[in-house]
């Protein structure tokens, strides 16, 4: 691949935005990009700012506390991986949005850590798309009694769901899975479930954004299309 430079970098957004804007046409609003910086330096996220996005995904806690110093709150910071709960005191200051709410005792941890702090962290739940477990995220089945016990903790802020769709070609079955992730978001923002907001939907990747586009993403987590392939032994 070509050196990432920041005119690269600028044409790469400029394609990829382009063609969230075609598939989105006429029956959505246009996604918005989180660029997922995990395993790239700082000096990678900072000429984002210059080119729209302010916005970026990470997925390890450790890896967050590293570079928040160096971008000065001048992103916001979405934690995206799995979050485990002994580590959730760390990120309270430096992480704006917590995409992968998947579990009770994680909630619990995230309300009393923003109490401590007064705070209130915005949260996604995620939400298993195949109805696996392992794959991470929320059963659709446990998904309502979740949200209800989840509203009652004054201490974060449910807005939307998140989704880590299977890796596989793009194919009518991968497509399904996107239109019951839409489908389900449409439900419960009309259930108006108290202390629940439903206004984000977080699915699509680099090898799906176009399909997630269509199917009414708010955002999409777009990583290797924009900074190229990452070293093998980070990530998924
Ligand atoms: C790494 C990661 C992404 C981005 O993956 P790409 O295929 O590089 O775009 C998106 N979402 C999550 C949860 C990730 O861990």
């Amino acid at each position: 691949m070509e050196p990432l430079t920041s005119e690269v970098l600028a044409r790469r957004i400029s394609a990829v935005k382009e063609q969230l804007a075609s598939a989105s046409e006429g029956r959505y609003p246009p996604p918005r990009i989180i660029a997922v910086t995990k395993t790239h330096p700082v000096d990678w996220i900072l000429p984002l700012e210059g080119l729209g996005i302010r916005e970026i995904g990470e997925n390890r806690v450790q890896e967050v506390r590293e570079k928040a110093p160096a971008l000065d709150h001048r992103f916001s910071i979405h934690l995206i991986g799995r979050l485990q709960t002994n580590k959730v005191k760390y990120i309270m200051h430096d992480v704006s949005l917590i995409q992968s709410l998947d579990r009770m005792d994680l909630a619990r941890e995230i309300n009393r850590q923003a109490e401590k702090n007064d705070v209130v962290m915005p949260c996604l739940v995620q939400v298993s798309p195949v109805g696996e477990e392992q794959k991470g995220g929320i059963l659709e089945e446990d998904l309502r009694p979740f949200l209800h016990e989840v509203s009652a903790l004054p201490g974060l802020h449910v807005c939307g769901l998140m989704a880590v769709m299977p890796a596989m070609p793009v194919c009518s079955e991968l497509d399904h899975l996107f239109e019951k992730m839409r489908r389900l978001f449409d439900a419960l923002r009309l259930e108006a479930i108290p202390g629940i907001e439903m206004n984000e939907l977080s699915m699509g990747m680099s090898g799906d954004y176009v399909l997630a586009a269509r199917h009414g993403a708010t955002m999409v987590r777009v990583g290797s299309a924009l900074f190229g392939p990452r070293e093998t032994t980070h990530g998924l």
